[in-house]
């Protein structure tokens, strides 16, 4: 901390000299200026604003990415104090030309954000309030809070809230997608939560909305292209109390009779029962196979300190090379399933970390298997290029989803079941590398698509790679890209917000 505070103390003598003026590519000529004083930015800030030169140690760890493929590149960082920080930020950006990014977990992968070649990260960190209402059901959340830092305050006054499951990712990050999490059996998304929202746009003003502005649907599945959500009243819930995991590891050569039962029992002859989740992650593990990757499936019941065997046993029938029974609290749910803070997905390695996302209705046994094959031969060894490569299948239960109406918010894809994703981990190598993998991601993607019976390609766009299309991000309704289009006109014609998943 003290480290902290010294080096903030040097920037601000720094704003003193000249070597305060940065020496910022513009990205058109006219009246921008040729430097940009940050002291200027400085003197309109509120004294607990940071600012960060590259080279400086603070500036390095805000910039730090989850994923190193097409990062967004910063000139220089700003750490706002109060929400009105964000609006001068934003301001100050627009007076001198520059693009702006806000950041917070900073696992934002998809590669439209690498189109941010210099500019303002306004990295949202310090905006992390959570004030309870009165009443218990709503609570006020600071646009620049963590997941499990929500979780945990919350958890203390007996509260919880729909959030992200990983607890590094941000919590507006995945809402402003829609955002999927443990609770949505229950409740809904994550932005089915909202109430209200302090939102900056793109020219700078402050605003406070809610269902009576035309901008609430949009920013609820497509926020990232609107403003900068400064805070969110949400609606908070009481606590469920235990929970209980069992983890079955099954050989790849189950592939079929695992999701032919999972696709019986929950997908095509039922649904999921609300207090259930089911994931299931592909990977090598040479201690329980040192030939191929395995299906470690994960069975996941709320309010039981063991799942029923009524969910598990169809799958033990199988004959899983392992299994481990576990049970807990909600907090537990994040290790138990590999995401939490001390676990890879949390950590900033400098590899690429791209994914391929589609969503299902219910799993086609043989496209399983088909892109099984694919993936067990890129991931041969722990130790090849591929070696910590993950193929993901999230299956929520869906009741609080399919809830609301499918034109509620701009999220479009509330009539699926399944988010499925091979997240191809590989340390950057030249652009041939980056081609190879974006060929095979999508290859594997294209399989799984064709055996959905799907019309259009459905992408989470949270997940998404990058080189979709606003309607695989969105939605191929026309009315939905109409409508997100005349919103964007509306609330920002210079496309300030367009560096993750543009709707335009
Ligand atoms: C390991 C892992 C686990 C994940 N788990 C889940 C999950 O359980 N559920 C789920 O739905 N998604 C999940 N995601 C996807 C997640 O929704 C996206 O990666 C999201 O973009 C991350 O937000 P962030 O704040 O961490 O990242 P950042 O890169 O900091 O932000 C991502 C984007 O959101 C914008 N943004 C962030 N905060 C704000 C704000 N306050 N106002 C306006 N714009 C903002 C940024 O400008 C940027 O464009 C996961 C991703 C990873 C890598």
């Amino acid at each position: 901390m003290r480290q902290f505070k010294l080096e903030v103390a040097a920037l601000l003598a720094a704003w003193a000299s000249a070597a305060a003026c940065l020496d910022v590519p513009q990205s058109s000529q006219g009246t921008c200026p040729n430097n940009v004083n940050a002291k200027q930015l400085g003197n309109k800030l509120s004294n607990t604003a940071e600012i960060y030169f590259p080279g400086s140690a603070g500036f390095a760890a805000a910039i730090a990415r989850w994923s190193a493929l097409d990062p967004p590149v910063a000139s220089i960082v700003v750490v706002p104090g109060t929400e009105n920080d964000v609006v001068e930020t934003v301001k100050f950006a627009n007076q001198k030309c520059l693009p702006f990014l806000a950041t917070n977990g900073a696992h934002g992968s998809i590669t439209t954000l690498g189109k941010m070649t210099h500019g303002v990260e306004i990295y949202l960190t310090q905006l992390d309030c959570v004030e309870i209402a009165s009443n218990g059901q709503t609570a006020k959340i600071g646009g620049g809070i963590l997941a499990k830092n929500l979780t945990d305050v919350l958890w203390a006054q007996g509260k919880q809230a729909v959030t992200g499951t990983c607890e590094c990712v941000g919590y507006l990050g995945p809402g402003l997608g829609g955002g999927h999490g443990w609770l949505q059996g229950h409740y809904g998304l994550v932005s089915d939560q909202y109430v209200s929202m302090n939102v900056v746009l793109a020219d700078g003003t402050l605003t406070t909305i809610d269902e009576n502005s035309d901008l609430w649907w949009a920013m609820r599945g497509a926020g990232h292209n609107f403003g900068i959500v400064t805070s969110v009243t949400s609606k908070i819930y009481d606590l469920v109390p235990n929970y209980a995991i069992e983890t079955l590891i099954f050989s790849g050569d189950n592939v079929e009779a695992v999701y032919e039962i999972a696709n019986d029992n929950w997908l095509t002859n039922g649904t999921m029962p609300v207090d259930l989740n089911n994931w299931s992650y592909w990977y090598f593990d040479p201690t329980s196979d040192p030939d191929k990757p395995v299906i470690a499936f994960y069975i996941i019941q709320e309010g039981v300190n063991i799942v029923d065997p009524v969910y598990t046993e169809p799958f033990y029938n199988i004959g899983p090379i392992s299994s481990q029974a576990q049970s807990g609290t909600y907090l537990d749910l994040a290790a138990w399933t590999g995401i939490s803070l001390a676990d890879p997905p949390c950590q900033k390695t400098g590899e690429a970390n791209p994914r391929f996302p589609i969503y299902l209705k219910s799993y086609n046994a043989t496209a399983q298997r088909q892109v099984y094959d694919i993936f067990s031969s890129l991931v041969t060894n722990s130790s090849g290029p591929f070696g910590s490569a993950l193929f993901m299948f999230e299956g929520y239960s869906q009741q609080g989803v399919k809830a609301f109406p499918d034109n509620a918010t701009a999220f479009a894809y509330r009539s699926d079941n399944l988010l499925v994703a091979p997240l191809l981990t590989y340390k950057l190598d030249g652009p041939e590398l980056d081609a190879y993998v974006a060929q095979v991601g999508n290859q594997i993607r294209q399989i799984l698509y064709e055996g959905s019976g799907d019309s259009s390609l459905h992408a989470y766009v949270n997940y998404a790679y990058g080189d979709e299309t606003p309607l695989v991000w969105y939605g191929s309704e026309e009315w939905r890209q109409d409508r997100l289009q005349t919103l964007k006109k509306k609330y920002d014609p210079n496309a300030r917000f367009s560096y993750y998943a543009p709707v335009a």
